[in-house]
């Protein structure tokens, strides 16, 4: 069996003093609360119900505090019952926060990502925070941090940090559905550039340590209402492609949402589709969110062209790369006439982004 510090080449560890202060405050049961940040997706909460799971294996009180609620299509994760909404749950979600001696922020670079309220509760938190994500420039706010941008996911990172606590042999059947699920979706089911040798290697000792790889992507991915299938349609029937930038957008209105009765999650990777184009590398998708009063985006690309920068740059947002997000408080309209008109400046960029 190979071990993770062979690997050492293809991803950065996390410091050695920083694992063993770790290992040290982690020697004696301690109470932990584990954060995703907001509208947690796959990675997020598989990559904090899995660590919960782990840190409560070796004998601490773990607890989970999303910000609001996931998708549907997560909640048969092993321990999701135990989760505490922290907008929902407000009381109780602060009563664990303020009994904790350590918070993790898992699969979020910044605090702004859990939203306002929550981000002003972890402001006044007086102990240390440990955070473990794979996006870009990560803020400065954790005592402990394990951040690299080059690894498929927070899950496979989890993974990784378990390993580097020497505890690997801690992964049960329920952690390992956790991760596997993580690393799953947050490689597009292991289509995606971050998929690597290292992160198969570590996804079949999951299938080994008794993760149903078949089950995880039946629960996951085939559990779509009709509504969900019909606004599908309608994203695709809105679809439009710009050649001339190799790039292609979906809208999808308010009124399209309800007309679909749209639920959370059901938007999830519908901007692949318009990825998928041939000879497109920018894909963007613009959902109207008539509640947050914004229309929240998702960018896509292949190859060189930064979404990432983009989405700073232009929509208030980030990510990676290739997967990025971002919001505008112009109408829907408004703001994808914003976006046609920014990319003229990218065209250079865009046609030298490579397909593959
Ligand atoms: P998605 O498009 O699936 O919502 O997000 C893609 C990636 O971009 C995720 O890794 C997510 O964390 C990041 N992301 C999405 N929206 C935002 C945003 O508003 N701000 C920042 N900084 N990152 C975002
Ligand atoms: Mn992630």
């Amino acid at each position: 069996m190979y071990e993770i510090w062979d690997y050492i080449v293809y991803s950065q560890l996390m410091e050695k003093s920083q694992i063993q202060n770790l290992q040290a405050f982690l020697a004696s049961p301690k109470n932990i609360v584990i954060v995703p940040h907001r509208n947690p997706d796959g990675d997020a909460m598989g990559s904090t119900l899995g660590l919960c799971k782990y840190l409560k294996n070796k004998g601490h009180t773990a607890t989970v505090v999303a910000p609001n609620e996931s998708p549907a299509f997560l909640h048969w994760l092993p321990g999701f019952e135990h989760v505490l909404k922290f907008d929902k749950q407000n009381k109780q979600a602060k009563r664990a926060i303020d009994a904790s001696d350590l918070i993790f922020l898992l699969d979020f670079n910044a605090l702004h990502r859990v939203g306002d309220d929550m981000q002003k509760t972890l402001e006044g938190y007086p102990h240390n925070f440990a955070m473990i994500d794979h996006h870009q420039q990560p803020d400065t706010i954790a005592t402990y941090l394990y951040s690299d941008t080059s690894i498929s996911s927070t899950c496979q990172m989890v993974y990784q940090f378990i390993e580097m606590l020497d505890d690997i042999t801690q992964i049960d059947a329920e952690i390992a559905t956790c991760l596997y699920t993580g690393i799953m979706t947050d490689t597009g089911s292991f289509r995606f550039r971050s998929t690597t040798s290292l992160t198969h290697r570590i996804t079949a000792d999951l299938i080994d340590k008794g993760a149903e790889n078949n089950k995880i992507h039946n629960q996951v991915y085939d559990v779509n209402s009709y509504g969900r299938l019909l606004l599908l349609g309608q994203a695709l029937t809105n679809l439009k492609a710009l050649p001339a930038y190799k790039t292609a957008f979906i809208t999808l209105s308010e009124e399209e949402k309800k007309k679909y009765e749209y639920q959370k999650g059901d938007t999830e990777g519908v901007v692949n589709y318009a990825l998928s184009l041939d000879g497109i590398v920018f894909a963007a998708i613009f959902i109207e969110d008539k509640e947050q009063g914004i229309v929240k985006i998702s960018f896509r690309s292949k190859g060189a062209f930064s979404v990432n920068q983009f989405a700073r740059n232009h929509f208030n947002g980030g990510g990676h790369d290739n997967a990025s997000g971002g919001r505008s408080e112009l109408n829907i309209e408004e703001t994808v006439a914003y976006f046609t008109s920014l990319l003229p400046t990218y065209q250079k960029e865009l046609q030298e982004s490579d397909e593959n």
